[in-house]
């Protein structure tokens, strides 16, 4: 495995690789990695034969009340674990040459980037898009890899991918749980114990959901209710938002008909903020909506 820091070092490295007729799988994260990241890489490495993964705490993606000075890093740790889940290129650029002085470019995608997430997170996702396409111009890949996990930021870069057309074929991986039902995420290291034992209430709150669907209901305000009343029994959670939407505009949604709908939700325990999703109508996403 290699390491690349400097971007033309990158730039360089990739347009050889596309000339000798290689597909490039990019794997982009903030590092910290876990099974969900590995997830990802070990797809790009059954697809492609060359796989990238970039680790970069991108500044612009927080707020100024946020975690980037104590989001958790362990660049010794990423780099043996890559190299042993077969990542061929590990790129970790400096964020001075990512964002030099005079840097003035932001790639925002509207209106899906103000909900959800968006609406407690202002900036987050043009920050989000901005790096990503950034990363996407250095890295030049065939395929990139994402998790539902962050299945809003998906659909975000979905549309980027489109709107901008980056020759780019894109992956959504299932969510990587912990055996309890707790969606694997480098924050997760925030929480003590109880605040651990707290945050299986989002794994709980989507069970609840999923059963109500399974015995029939498709309403919006039963299957919300449902949620709520799930996570409203643990006390140190504190609801951020609780939506039902379409998959493609993130549009609240009445009733489940056939088209993919996603119940999302982000909840603070303590300081700390978690995501999690479930996708109804899943079989449908790549048929329907994202054709
Ligand atoms: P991050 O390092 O948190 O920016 O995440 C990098 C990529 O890993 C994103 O595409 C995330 O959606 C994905 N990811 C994070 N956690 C998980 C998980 N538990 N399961 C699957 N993918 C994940």
């Amino acid at each position: 495995m290699r390491v690349i820091v400097g971007l033309k070092e990158m730039l360089a490295w990739a347009n050889k690789m596309r000339q000798q007729g290689h597909r490039i799988g990019f794997v982009p994260t903030m590092g910290y990695l876990h099974d969900g990241h590995f997830s990802l890489i070990e797809r790009a490495r059954q697809v492609d034969d060359i796989v990238v993964c970039s680790i970069f705490v991108n500044p612009a993606q927080f707020g100024p009340q946020e975690d980037f000075g104590r989001y958790p890093r362990d660049l010794a740790r990423d780099e043996s674990l890559t190299e042993k889940a077969g990542v061929d290129i590990l790129f970790c650029p400096r964020a001075e040459d990512i964002y030099p002085d005079g840097f003035k470019t932001r790639v925002s995608v509207e209106s899906l980037s103000g909900k959800l997430c968006g609406r407690d997170r202002p900036g987050h996702f043009g920050g989000v898009t901005t790096i990503v396409a950034k990363l996407f111009n250095l890295v030049k890949p065939h395929n990139a890899y994402f998790g539902q996990k962050d299945a809003q930021q998906f659909v975000i870069i979905r549309q980027m991918v489109e709107d901008l057309n980056f020759d780019i074929q894109l992956h959504m991986l299932p969510i990587i749980r912990e055996k309890d039902g707790l969606a694997l995420s480098s924050r997760n290291k925030y929480l003590n114990d109880s605040e651990r034992k707290a945050a299986l209430v989002l794994s709980r709150a989507i069970k609840q959901a999923r059963g109500l669907f399974e015995r029939g209901i498709r309403t919006a305000e039963e299957i919300l209710a449902g949620a709520e009343a799930e996570i409203a029994k643990e006390k140190l959670a504190r609801l951020d938002y609780l939506a039902l939407v379409d998959m493609a505009s993130l549009e609240a949604v009445k009733v489940i008909a056939g088209a993919p709908v996603l119940l999302a939700m982000a909840i603070r325990i303590g300081g700390v903020r978690l995501i999690d999703n479930t996708i109804f109508n899943e079989e449908n996403l790549w048929k329907t909506t994202w054709n």
